[in-house]
């Protein structure tokens, strides 16, 4: 809690894993936020997503076990701090009721899942319960938005979901595992939101009429997903010379998304222990007071700043 008021973030890494990267990302990333300072930033839950993509970690196509180890390991930190690997919105309700954080397990990229649909139900039994689609590589669900190098990778095939893809999604709904769509193709978002029978997440993003910027998600697919019940991470990274660029301007860009879009659609993605450069002036949970007084400053009251902050990834969770 940060005063009286929960605070959750829809998209997280453990720490360390940005110097794990082989080759590093560049640059000069943000601090790490240890899973055992949770309690003194103020956190008190947030979605932890291991690395299933081969552009970033090497995790081959159908290998599970480099997930499975990466699970293991959030869960062995997360018990070293005292924080609970939870389930569900009540999951997090009883680890705040009792005074502690907790985190939920994802998987950001379903390039590991490979084209075995048991592979799904396999990282349900391990606790994840929630799927982002596409990561930085091309995979057999469907198609990206753009590579490590933010480039849209040029295709011979289609673009959007694959067969396969659809496959997925809809196990994904059965299995009541959230479908992530951040990093997806327009095409890609388009299709799941045809398919999916249950409403979708773009964790951590910004939209495109706040900046042309192909990794956000576009207005159009950002009102569909919201229309259908989901949920808009807002995305504090900087890349290159896209983002915003100070925490006001942060700001700015969640109070034009919450314009467009409705307080009740939006809420925070950090991408902490995960984000190459953040907007100057937040480096991460430990800043997440000084972005309350930022979305004041621009006009967000206290109820709108309870929805942002965690009662709408909560109310999205329990849906
Ligand atoms: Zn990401």
């Amino acid at each position: 809690m940060i005063g009286d008021r929960m605070v959750y973030d829809a998209h997280a890494h453990i720490h360390g894993l940005l110097s794990s990267v082989p080759g590093g990302l560049g640059g000069d990333p943000p601090p790490d936020t240890p899973f055992a300072t949770f309690d003194e930033v103020g956190l008190d839950g947030c979605i932890v997503c291991v690395v299933g993509d081969p552009a970033t970690f090497g995790v081959g196509t159908n290998d599970t076990d480099a997930v499975q180890r990466q699970l293991a390991q959030i869960r062995s930190a997360a018990a070293e701090a005292s924080v609970e690997v939870v389930e569900s919105a009540d999951g997090f309700d009883a680890a705040r009721d009792t005074g502690r954080p907790a985190l939920m397990l994802g998987v950001e990229g379903a390039d590991c899942i490979g084209t075995d649909l048991d592979a799904l139900e396999d990282l349900r039994q391990l606790g994840v319960r929630l799927l982002g689609l596409m990561h930085y590589a091309q995979n057999a669900v469907g198609t990206i938005s753009m590579d490590l190098r933010g480039v849209t990778p040029g295709l011979d095939g289609e673009r959007g979901l694959t067969s396969f893809g659809r496959q997925l999604v809809r196990l994904a709904n059965e299995l009541g595992i959230i479908v992530d769509v951040t990093h997806a193709h327009d095409e890609t978002v388009r299709d799941v939101l045809d398919c999916s029978t249950r409403p979708v997440i773009c964790s951590h993003t910004g939209v495109r009429s706040y900046q042309e910027f192909v990794r956000y998600i576009s207005d159009e697919l950002a009102g569909a997903i919201v229309r259908g019940g989901g949920l808009i991470g807002m995305w504090p990274c900087r890349i290159g010379p896209y983002g915003p660029r100070t925490v006001s301007d942060f700001a700015e860009m969640v109070a034009h998304c919450a314009q467009r879009y409705g307080v009740g659609a939006l809420t925070l993605g950090t991408d902490f222990n995960g984000a190459p450069a953040y907007a100057d002036g937040y480096r991460g949970p430990v800043d997440n007071a000084l972005l309350i007084e930022e979305l004041s400053r621009v006009g967000f009251h206290t109820d709108e700043l309870d929805a942002v902050f965690g009662s709408n990834l909560l109310r999205f969770l329990n849906a």
